[in-house]
């Protein structure tokens, strides 16, 4: 039986105890998923329905998430990281399986530029020198399916500069800088993550 999402979201906000921690299957809503790790690929298998996913309803009590129009919300920060001309990516080794910026889950009270430099010193090595944030006064909401379970997250975009040499992280395969010409051809492949295309569209780095 599949539930249409948003008597299903509204199933496991009901169950989520007020520790605000927990997990939940992303077909069904039972509580309770185990993590399983094969051939380097992860899925949270279901302890009620037994379907295995890489995605999973998981709460930390820490990262903020609401209901907006019956879908659960999270916020993000994330950083274009620019140095000549080039722009910093990584392939992610979790899901979604696809070349992405540095960026986040924003946490309760929490600041997203310090997030985002947070995010960006975790997950490449580099440190945040000089950041303005883009897309100023508009409310950036996207499409973007994340292995916690929320399919759109409000995103917090900043351009930054940053100091050091690019480094792997448990969350990355491959870590590097990518010309104009090398990011059009990942976008064009349909190699981004949803929204890191959208907001590169909204840069005018791809059309
Ligand atoms: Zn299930
Ligand atoms: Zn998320």
């Amino acid at each position: 039986v599949t539930l249409p999402r948003t008597e299903l979201l509204a199933r496991v906000l009901a169950a989520l105890p007020e520790s605000r921690r927990g997990d939940f299957c992303i077909a069904c809503g039972a509580p309770g998923v185990d993590r399983e790790e094969a051939g380097g690929e992860e899925n949270f298998r279901c302890r009620a329905c037994g379907v295995a996913s890489p995605r999973a309803f998981h709460f930390d009590g820490k990262a903020r998430h609401w209901l907006e129009g019956g879908e659960l919300l999270h916020e993000s920060a994330g950083a274009v990281v620019r140095r000549d001309g080039r722009t910093l990516l990584f392939l992610r080794r979790r899901f979604p399986l696809l070349w992405t910026i540095p960026a986040g889950h924003v946490e309760e009270g929490a600041d997203p530029e310090a997030e985002m430099r947070r995010e960006v010193e975790e997950e490449t090595g580099l440190v945040v020198a000089r950041a303005r944030r883009l897309f100023s006064g508009e409310r950036v909401v996207l499409e973007d399916p994340c292995r916690r379970g929320a399919d759109w997250h409000l995103w917090n975009v900043y351009e930054a500069e940053a100091e050091g040499t690019p480094r792997l992280s448990d969350e990355s395969r491959v870590v590097g800088w990518f010309d104009g010409a090398e990011v059009r051809d990942l976008a064009r492949r349909g190699a981004l993550i949803r929204p890191v295309a959208a907001i590169f569209r909204g840069m005018g780095l791809v059309p």
